[in-house]
């Protein structure tokens, strides 16, 4: 059975039920809980058994290495090996918040599977006051990835969770809706090839942007162009090669002028549903009358990447509800500087990358 405990989102680590699920995740349970990314599926980061727990209830690859989350900087001292001046540079600027940051990790400080058998080890500090507060009344470093089943998207409401892990999982924590709505920004701080400078690699796009980065960082040269590991070659951060944050239907991007978008779409709902398709649309709210089909999804206006960012996710879950079997999304209309560049990045996934450019 999965407990669960509805807090306010601003509780406090004197809540009766955030120490009772506090309690749950130090004596080696599992407990999904709300962040300002996504909800995350807490375990103790130093605790084998509890983090295979997390793994079997996700059915997360192995070689997947897990986010270790913090509540206060001092619990980094147990957790890694050293942190250097840009590092340090990138916690003052946005811990608490998105940003992950790989790190060196100190030997057999935590579970081997947190980190996948990798030498780093990505640690964040969450910007959620219900998961400083759970992490504080767990008194450990929590290993969290999303809360859902490995693959679909990530859970952006408790109710997601449940659809995903009700009873796999020891608890849920709900705490309103999530934030930003998509995962966090990871970097890797790198030393330059002279040994001299270093620079930040952005291996995730995510809630940190690219823009914040150079504006925190000015003078750190910031490679963000995120590649996609080609086949049989190991990517520098394991999730990159997984399919992630996929519907259950068959989901394509249109890529082009407006005009022949829309016409693209249409002409290939029309087949579809001759077919006997079950159809989809995933749009901004301006476009999304140009449209017929069983489940048109308008994840929020063209003007407000944040908007679309946050609904993303819960659109995705939409179109399996009503158990849709093609979708098509019009590629997303903002600059790729800002949360924009996540946003492609996860529907490109979402899409197993099938793009049609028109
Ligand atoms: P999730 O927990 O589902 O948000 O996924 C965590 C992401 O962070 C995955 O893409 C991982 O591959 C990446 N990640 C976690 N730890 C590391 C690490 N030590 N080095 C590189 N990438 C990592
Ligand atoms: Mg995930």
């Amino acid at each position: 059975m999965t407990l669960y405990w509805k807090v306010e989102p601003d509780a406090s680590h004197a809540h009766p039920f955030l120490l009772e699920a506090g309690k749950m995740i130090a004596e080696g349970g599992t407990v999904a809980f709300p962040t300002e990314t996504v909800y995350g599926l807490g375990a103790d980061a130093r605790n084998t058994e509890a983090v295979e727990a997390v793994f079997r209830a996700k059915g997360r690859p192995a070689d997947n290495p897990l986010i270790v989350h913090i509540a206060d900087r001092r619990q980094l001292d147990g957790i890694v090996r050293e942190t250097d001046g840009a590092a340090l540079r990138l916690m003052d600027a946005f811990w608490p918040g998105p940003l992950t940051i790989v790190l060196p990790a100190a030997p057999g400080a935590l579970s081997p599977r947190v980190t996948a058998g990798l030498p780093t080890v990505g640690v964040r500090m969450p910007a959620h006051p219900v998961a400083l507060a759970l992490i504080r009344a767990a008194g450990c470093p929590v290993a969290a990835p999303s809360a859902n089943r490995s693959g679909r998207p990530s859970p952006t409401n408790a109710a997601h969770v449940r659809e995903d892990l009700d009873g796999r999982i020891g608890g849920i924590v709900d705490g309103g809706p999530a934030g930003v709505g998509l995962e966090s920004t990871v970097v890797v701080v790198e030393k330059g090839l002279t040994g001299g400078d270093t620079q930040i690699r952005v291996l995730r796009p995510g809630g940190v942007t690219v823009a914040d980065l150079r504006r925190e960082l000015p003078g750190v040269p910031i490679a963000a162009e995120i590649e996609e590991p080609a086949e049989g070659q190991t990517p520098r951060s394991p999730g990159m090669k997984y399919a992630h944050y996929a519907p259950k239907g068959r989901l394509t991007i249109v890529e082009g002028s407006p005009e022949r978008v829309a016409d693209r779409i249409r002409r290939s709902l029309s087949e579809a549903k001759r077919n006997g398709e079950r159809t989809g649309v995933l749009a901004v709210r301006e476009r999304a009358d140009l449209y017929d089909a069983d489940v048109i999804a308008a994840c929020g206006s063209a003007n407000d990447p944040e908007e679309a960012a946050r609904n993303l996710y819960a659109a995705l879950r939409r179109f399996d509800e009503a158990g849709v079997t093609c979708i098509w999304a019009e590629q997303f209309p903002f600059p790729p500087d800002g949360i924009g560049l996540a946003l492609a990045n996860r529907l490109s996934k979402a899409a197993g990358h099938r793009i049609e450019r028109v």
